[in-house]
C-alpha cells in the first residue's frame, strides 16, 4: 500500500518535544553513570596506587566536565551541554586510555557510543567529525603501541585491572541501553505521530493540500490523490498551477498570493484532474509558518452537489415564477369578474333603490294627501293602515339596502363631529309612543361625563344602531321597563370609548338563539314572526355597522327575564363643541310655514307626474306658491326669470339632470345663495355627496315624507331669510 502522505525531502524537519524531554533524561542519565565510574574508578586508584596521584588529573578534570554539564542540563542549555558532553568525554576517555590501559583497554567500546550520542543529541555533522577524531587517534594509538612509544603502564594489580575493566563494561552497557531504548521511545513516537496526522488529513471530509512558496506540494490526503488522479511521485512533482484552466488559472495564483500576503483566502474554482471532468470546489486556504519557512495549507470541498442543487433550485424558482405569473393573469380574471360583478351588483341596488323608492314617494305623499282630504272615518282607518304598511315597507327596503351595501362594502361612513348623547335624545320622540301604548317605562340615563363629550364619526348611523336596539326592546317587551344607558367606558387625550346599554325586561332569547339573532334574516324564533312581525334584518345591520365602526355589540339574555344588548364604540375626540341643531316643534313646521312663509315661491323640478302632484300639493296646503318644471332645462329657464325662495330638485330628470341643472342655475344672478334640496331617489351618501358637491343645501331622500318635506323647506327657508327658527 503506498503511504498516504509523505514529507518531501526539502519539506519540514519535524522537531517533537516529546523528543526533548528524553534529550533531558538521557543525558541526565549518561552524566549520572559517567560520574559514578569515574569516582569509583579514582578511589580504586587512590586506594590500590596512591603514589600515582598525577595520574589522576584526568579522571578528577572527568568529574568537572561532569558538574558543569549538569549544570548546563538544569539551565536547559541541552545542546551546549551534547557538545561538552560528546568533546569532553571523548578527551577524557582518551586519556584514561593512554595513561592506564593502552589499546586494549575496554574503553575503546565508549568512543563508538560518544559517535552515535554526538549524531543522536547534536547533528550528523558532528558524529562525523567525531567519527574521524576516534579513528585518528585509535590509529595513533596503534602506531605508539607498534612502535613502544608509549610510557609503560602503571605496575596495577590484575584486581584492580579487572575492576576497572569491569566498570568500564558495566557504564558501557548503561550508556547502550539507554541509547537503544531512547531511540526506540523516539522512533516510535515519531512514527505514531506521523500516522496520527496522516490519520487527521485522510479523515478531513475534502481534499487536504500543503506547498510551499514556490506551489511546491509537500503534503496532501488520498482525497487530493483520488481527485486530482495523481500518484504521490507525481503530485511531488506538481506546483498548485497545474491543476487549473484558463481564468482560473490567474484566480488561484492570486488567491495564493493572498494567503502569503493576508494569511488567508477563498475561492471557488473548477479543479482539473489528470483525468476526467473538472471538479467545481471550493478552496479555502491558510498560511502556515514552520520553522522559518511558510507553507500554504489548503482544504479543497467538491460542491459539484451545490452547484446541482443550485441549478435545481434556480429552475423550480422560474418554474415557480411562471406559475405565479399564470396565478396572477387567473386571479387578475378573476378579480375584474367579480369586480364588475360587484359594480353590476352596485349599480342594480342604485337602481333597485331608485325604481322602489319613486313609487313609494307616490304611495306615501297620496296617502297622507287622501288623509288629510277626507272625514270618513272608515277611510280614514284604510289609510291609516296605508301608511303603516308602506313605512314598514319602507323599512325593509332600507335594510335590504343596508346590507347589500355593508357586504358589496360599498358602505359610505360619514366623520363628522357630534354629540353622542343628543342621539340617545332623540329616542323618545321617535319610539317613546310604542313604548306608552304598551304600557312601558322608556328610561334614558346618560352619565353626566358623556355630555360633555364631542365625538367624530356618523351620527346617522349610531342612531340607527340604538333605534335598532330600542326598537326590539320595546317590541319584545310586554311588561316593566326598556332602559337605554350611556357610559364613558374609557377616556383619554386622543379617543373615548362609548357603552351603549339597552335593557329589557322582556321575553329574553335561549343560549343558543343568542348565537343566531345577529346573522342577517335570522330571528329567535321562526314562529314568533307572526306575533312580532320582523325581517331579521335589524340585528345584522347593527352589528356589521358597529364593527365597521371599528366597535361591536354583545348580548346577555334569559329567557322569560329580558335582554341586556351592549354596543361599545371607539371614537375620536373631536375639540370643537357641535352646534345645536335648529329644533323644530314636532308636527308643527306645516303651521309655520303658513304663517311665515305663505307666499313664498317654490320652484319644483320632478319629471315624474305622481310625485310631483304629490310634492305640490303637500306645499300648496301651506300657501306656499309652487312652479313645477318637467326637466332640468325648464327648471333652469324658470330659475332666470323668477328669483325663487328655494327649489326642490330631483336628480334624475330627462334632457338635464338635477346636479348640471343646479350647476346652471348657480351661475345665474341672484341665485348664488337660494336654497336648492335635492329631493331623489337616489338616497345613498355618495349620491348627497354629489348634491353638495354640485352646490345643493340639502338631500331629502324619498321617499320623502310630509312632516320631513314640511321641517326641510321651513327650516332652509328660514335660513335663507336670515334668522334662527325658535322653538
Ligand atoms: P327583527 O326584529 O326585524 O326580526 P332583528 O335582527 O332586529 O330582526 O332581531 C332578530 C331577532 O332577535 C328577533 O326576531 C328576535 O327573535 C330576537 N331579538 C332581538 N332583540 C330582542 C329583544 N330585545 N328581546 C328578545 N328577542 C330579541
Amino acid at each position: 500500500m503506498k503511504s498516504p502522505s509523505r514529507i518531501s525531502p526539502s519539506g519540514p524537519k519535524i522537531d517533537s518535544s516529546i523528543g526533548s524531554d528524553f534529550s533531558v533524561r538521557f543525558f541526565q542519565q549518561g552524566v549520572a553513570a559517567i560520574l559514578i565510574g569515574l569516582v569509583t574508578f579514582l578511589v580504586v586508584i587512590r586506594i590500590t596506587a596512591p603514589e600515582q596521584t598525577l595520574r589522576m588529573v584526568a579522571p578528577a578534570s572527568g568529574i568537572l566536565l561532569m558538574g558543569v554539564i549538569w549544570w548546563l542540563i538544569g539551565r536547559g542549555r541541552l545542546q551546549a551541554a551534547a557538545i561538552l558532553f560528546a568533546s569532553g568525554a571523548w578527551l577524557v576517555a582518551g586519556a584514561i586510555c593512554v595513561f592506564y590501559n593502552g589499546v586494549h583497554s575496554a574503553i575503546v567500546i565508549v568512543f563508538p557510543l560518544l559517535i552515535v550520542y554526538a549524531g543522536w543529541a547534536i547533528s550528523l555533522r558532528a558524529a562525523a567529525v567525531f567519527t574521524g577524531l576516534t579513528v585518528a587517534f585509535l590509529i595513533g594509538l596503534v602506531a605508539a603501541e607498534v612502535l613502544g612509544t608509549l610510557p609503560p603502564p602503571p605496575p596495577t594489580p590484575l584486581a584492580v585491572f579487572l575492576v576497572v575493566q569491569v566498570t568500564y563494561v558495566v557504564v558501557a552497557l548503561i550508556l547502550v541501553g539507554s541509547l537503544v531504548w531512547v531511540y526506540q521511545r523516539r522512533v516510535g513516537e515519531l512514527e505514531r505521530e506521523r500516522q496520527f496526522s496522516a490519520e487527521i488529513i485522510n479523515s478531513l471530509p475534502g481534499m487536504f493540500y500543503m506547498f510551499d512558496a514556490n506551489g511546491r506540494f509537500v503534503r496532501w490526503n488520498r482525497r487530493f490523490n483520488d481527485a486530482t488522479t495523481y500518484t504521490d511521485v507525481a503530485l511531488a512533482e506538481m506546483k498548485a498551477g497545474d491543476f487549473f484552466r484558463g481564468d482560473d488559472k490567474e484566480r488561484i495564483a492570486e488567491a495564493v498570493r493572498r494567503v502569503f500576503a493576508d494569511g488567508h483566502a477563498d475561492i471557488e474554482a473548477d479543479l482539473a484532474p489528470g483525468q476526467g471532468p473538472a471538479i467545481p470546489c471550493r478552496f479555502t486556504g491558510v498560511r502556515a509558518t514552520i520553522g522559518d519557512e511558510s507553507f500554504l495549507l489548503g482544504v479543497a470541498i467538491d460542491i459539484s452537489e451545490n452547484r446541482r442543487n443550485q441549478a435545481r433550485l434556480e429552475e423550480y424558482r422560474q418554474h415557480l415564477e411562471q406559475m405565479i405569473e399564470a396565478r396572477t393573469a387567473d386571479l387578475s380574471i378573476a378579480k375584474e369578474a367579480a369586480e364588475a360583478a360587484n359594480r353590476a351588483k352596485s349599480t342594480f341596488l342604485a337602481n333597485m333603490s331608485h325604481e322602489l323608492r319613486t313609487p313609494m314617494n307616490a304611495i306615501m305623499g297620496m296617502t297622507s294627501l287622501a288623509m288629510r282630504r277626507t272625514m270618513d272615518a272608515r277611510l280614514l282607518d284604510h289609510l291609516e293602515k296605508i301608511n303603516q304598511a308602506s313605512h314598514h315597507l319602507l323599512a325593509v327596503i332600507n335594510s335590504i339596502l343596508d346590507i347589500s351595501r355593508i357586504e358589496a362594502e360599498r358602505l359610505v361612513l360619514e366623520q363628522i363631529d357630534f354629540s353622542p348623547a343628543a342621539v340617545l335624545d332623540k329616542l323618545p320622540a321617535l319610539i317613546g309612543y310604542k313604548a306608552v301604548d304598551k304600557g312601558l317605562a322608556l328610561e334614558l340615563d346618560v352619565s353626566p361625563d358623556v355630555r360633555a363629550v364631542v365625538v367624530c364619526g356618523d351620527p346617522m348611523r349610531v342612531g340607527q344602531i340604538v333605534l335598532n336596539l330600542a326598537d326590539n326592546a320595546v317590541k319584545f317587551t310586554e311588561h316593566g321597563k326598556v332602559t337605554v344607558r350611556l357610559r364613558l367606558a374609557e377616556d383619554d387625550a386622543e379617543q373615548v370609548l362609548l357603552r351603549f346599554e339597552v335593557e329589557d325586561t322582556g321575553i329574553g332569547i335561549s343560549a343558543t338563539d343568542q348565537k343566531r339573532v345577529f346573522a342577517a334574516f335570522e330571528q329567535a324564533d321562526g314562529s314568533m314572526t307572526r306575533k312580532y312581525g320582523g325581517s331579521g334584518l335589524g340585528l345584522a345591520i347593527s352589528r356589521r355597522l358597529a364593527r365597521l365602526m371599528g366597535g361591536d355589540i354583545t348580548v346577555s339574555s334569559r329567557p322569560g327575564e329580558g335582554s341586556r344588548f351592549v354596543f361599545s364604540l371607539r371614537l375620536r375626540k373631536s375639540a370643537g363643541a357641535v352646534a345645536p341643531a335648529p329644533t323644530l316643534e314636532p308636527g308643527k313646521a306645516g303651521e309655520r310655514l303658513q304663517e311665515e312663509f305663505s307666499g313664498s315661491r317654490i320652484l319644483l323640478a320632478e319629471d315624474e307626474p305622481v310625485n310631483r302632484e304629490v310634492a305640490r300639493t303637500l306645499l300648496e296646503a301651506y300657501g306656499l306658491v309652487v312652479d313645477v318644471a318637467v326637466d332640468g332645462v325648464e327648471a333652469v329657464s324658470l330659475a332666470r326669470q323668477v328669483p325663487y325662495d328655494l327649489i326642490l330638485m330631483d336628480m334624475q330628470m330627462p334632457n338635464l339632470n338635477g346636479v348640471d341643472a343646479t350647476l346652471a342655475i348657480r351661475a345665474l344672478p341672484g341665485h348664488a345663495r337660494t336654497p336648492i334640496l335635492a329631493m331623489t331617489a337616489n338616497a345613498f351618501t355618495e349620491d348627497r355627496e354629489l348634491c353638495l358637491a354640485a352646490g345643493m343645501d340639502d338631500h331629502l331622500p324619498k321617499p320623502v315624507e310630509p312632516q320631513r318635506l314640511y321641517e326641510a323647506v321651513l327650516t332652509w327657508l328660514v335660513r335663507s331669510r336670515g334668522t334662527t327658527v325658535a322653538v
